[in-house]
């Protein structure tokens, strides 16, 4: 595999970033995650804003131009003959002696890498996914995409050691934040239920496209708060993320939602946003 560091396109084994990088010290840098479909991203040009947005919140100096970045990522794609899956897209703050500000002097470091994933023939999406709640432990700044995951990473284990697919995030009031990482919905009487954006959770990409295409539908979408029993006693709960588009959720804390198989809502919205992604891939 091919990946990109800093200017390069150097095979994995040979790719090197100091271990003074602020990323590895301070976890002081931000992600994105765009995917590829026969080759072509989706989504691309939201997720490089929501780049800059992140950047910009923490100050950072983006490394490269949208339009850069998007050659670069396209030439990774090529060069790794990459048809289905991710490309993942990293900036720190870079290297300098270890101290907690800013260092006067660091140049941004840009690592970018693909991975091979089935995307659209998902077996989550066709079976739906079971997931536990956990209590919310994350900063006070999850709208910024930052490469700080501890909390998604311990709740993504708790979930694979209760023997279920992932984690939703339940804060200090009893509501829902979001997925580990995904935002998630609720269905009751035909409307969509999902929280309104806040610096509790990230403005995702995929939220954004199918609260969107959705409203162009015809479906009704409400953005407010839910607790877990609400969502217990939904007719359809699911999850979006890049990676996930749209996939249902069948069980939370062991209890089925609705019938316990994907409902109507999820499956029609998967449908519809993918349909979306192929029709706008670049
Ligand atoms: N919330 C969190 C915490 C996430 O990590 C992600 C995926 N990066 C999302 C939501 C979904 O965002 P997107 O649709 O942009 O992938």
């Amino acid at each position: 595999r091919t990946v990109y560091v800093n200017g390069e396109f150097v095979a994995e084994e040979a790719a090197k970033i100091s271990v003074f990088d602020r990323g590895f010290i301070f976890a002081d840098g931000v992600y994105e995650v765009s995917s590829v479909i026969g080759g072509k991203l989706i989504d691309n040009a939201a997720h490089l804003a929501r780049l800059a947005r992140s950047c910009k919140a923490l100050s950072i100096d983006l490394p490269a131009s949208g339009d850069e970045i998007t050659a670069i990522q396209k030439e990774l794609i090529t060069r790794n003959d990459l048809d289905e899956g991710v490309v993942y897209l990293q900036v720190t703050r870079g290297a300098a002696d270890r101290d907690f500000p800013f260092p006067k002097v660091a140049t941004p470091s840009l690592v970018m890498f693909t991975q091979v994933k089935t995307l659209v023939a998902s077996k989550a999406a066709e079976a739906g996914i079971r997931v536990i709640t956990t209590p919310d432990l994350r900063w006070g700044r999850c709208d910024i995409k930052t490469v700080q995951l501890l909390g998604a990473v311990l709740a993504k284990q708790a979930a694979a050691d209760a023997g279920v697919d992932d984690a939703w995030f339940v804060d200090a009031g009893g509501d829902v934040t979001e997925g580990s990482s995904n935002n998630a919905y609720i269905v009751k009487d035909g409307r969509i239920i999902t929280r309104a954006l806040s610096t509790a959770l990230l403005p995702g990409i995929t939220r954004a496209s199918v609260v969107k295409l959705a409203a162009e539908t015809g479906m009704t979408i409400e953005e407010r708060p839910f607790t877990v029993a609400e969502a217990q006693g939904a007719d359809e709960a699911f999850v979006t993320s890049a990676t996930t588009f749209v996939t249902p959720v069948i069980r939370i804390d062991g209890a089925k939602v609705g019938a316990g198989t994907p409902g109507p809502v999820a499956r029609r919205l998967r449908e519809i946003y993918i349909n979306h992604a192929l029709k706008t891939a670049v």
